[in-house]
C-alpha cells in the first residue's frame, strides 16, 4: 500500500496538490479538514462536549457550530485548543485508520487496482492532512510530502486568498509549526514558491518515484 500523506502550512498549496492528484491520477483523497468537521455534526457526542464546555449559544440558529467564535476561544488560549483537539483528533485518525482498512481489503483481494497507479504495489491513497505533524499522524502514512513555499510568499499568498491583513496572516502562519521544520521531516518537498505548474511537475515526480521502496 501505498499511503501518501500531503501537508504544508496554511495558503502553502496542500489543495491544489490534492485536486490534482484526484484530477490526474484518480486517486482517493481522505481529507482530515472533511473529517474535522464530521466529527462536530449536529447530535454528534463531541459537538455536545463542546456545547457542555462552553454554554450552548456557541451554536448558530441552525443548530450548527459556532467555528468562527469556537475558533476565537481556543486561538487566544493554548489549553483550550489542546482540549478541543483531543477531542478532535482521534475521531480523524479513526477515519483515516478505517479507509486504510478497507483499502487494505481491497488491495488483499488483487484485481481492483486499476487505473493510472496500477503498476505500484497495492493501492494508493491520499490523506490530506494539514496537521500531519502537530496531531502526531505521521505514523498513519508511508511517505510524507510537504508543500513548502518561502514565507514572504505565503503571506501574501493568504492575505489575497483569505481577505486577510498583514497581521492577521502572520499571526496564522505563526501559530502553526514552521514550514521550515515541516519541510526537514519529509520525505518529498514540493517547492511552490514559483508558479502553479511548476509546482504540478514536482508532483509528477514524486509520484513516479516509490519513496523508501
Ligand atoms: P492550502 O490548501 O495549502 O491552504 P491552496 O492550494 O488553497 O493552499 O493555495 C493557496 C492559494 O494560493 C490559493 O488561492 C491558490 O489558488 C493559490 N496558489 C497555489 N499555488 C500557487 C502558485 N504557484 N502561484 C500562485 N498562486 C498559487
Amino acid at each position: 500500500m501505498r499511503l501518501i500523506g500531503v501537508t504544508g502550512g496554511i495558503g502553502s498549496g496542500k489543495t491544489t496538490v490534492s485536486n490534482y492528484l484526484k484530477e490526474k491520477y484518480q486517486l482517493p483523497i481522505w481529507d482530515a479538514d472533511i473529517y474535522a468537521r464530521q466529527a462536530v455534526e449536529i447530535g454528534s457526542p463531541i459537538l455536545n462536549e463542546i456545547l457542555d464546555r462552553y454554554g450552548s449559544d456557541l451554536v448558530l440558529s441552525d443548530g450548527n457550530l459556532n467555528r468562527p467564535r469556537l475558533g476565537e476561544i481556543v486561538f487566544n488560549l493554548p489549553e483550550e485548543r489542546r482540549w478541543l483537539e483531543k477531542q478532535i483528533h482521534p475521531y480523524v485518525r479513526d477515519r483515516f485508520a478505517q479507509n486504510i482498512e478497507k483499502l487494505a481489503s481491497i488491495g488483499s483481494r488483487g484485481s481492483e487496482t486499476r487505473g493510472p497507479m496500477a503498476s505500484f504495489d497495492g493501492p494508493t491513497a491520499v490523506l490530506a492532512v494539514p496537521l500531519l505533524f502537530e496531531a502526531q499522524m505521521t505514523d498513519l502514512v508511508t511517505e510524507i510530502w510537504v508543500v513548502y513555499l518561502r514565507p514572504p510568499k505565503q503571506i501574501e499568498r493568504l492575505m489575497l486568498r483569505d481577505r486577510l491583513t498583514r497581521e492577521q496572516a502572520v499571526a496564522r502562519i505563526n501559530a502553526q509549526v514552521s514550514l521550515e521544520e515541516k519541510r526537514s521531516l519529509a520525505d518529498v518537498v514540493l517547492d511552490n514558491s514559483s508558479t502553479p505548474l511548476a509546482l504540478l511537475e514536482q508532483v509528477d515526480l514524486a509520484i513516479a518515484k516509490k519513496v523508501g521502496g
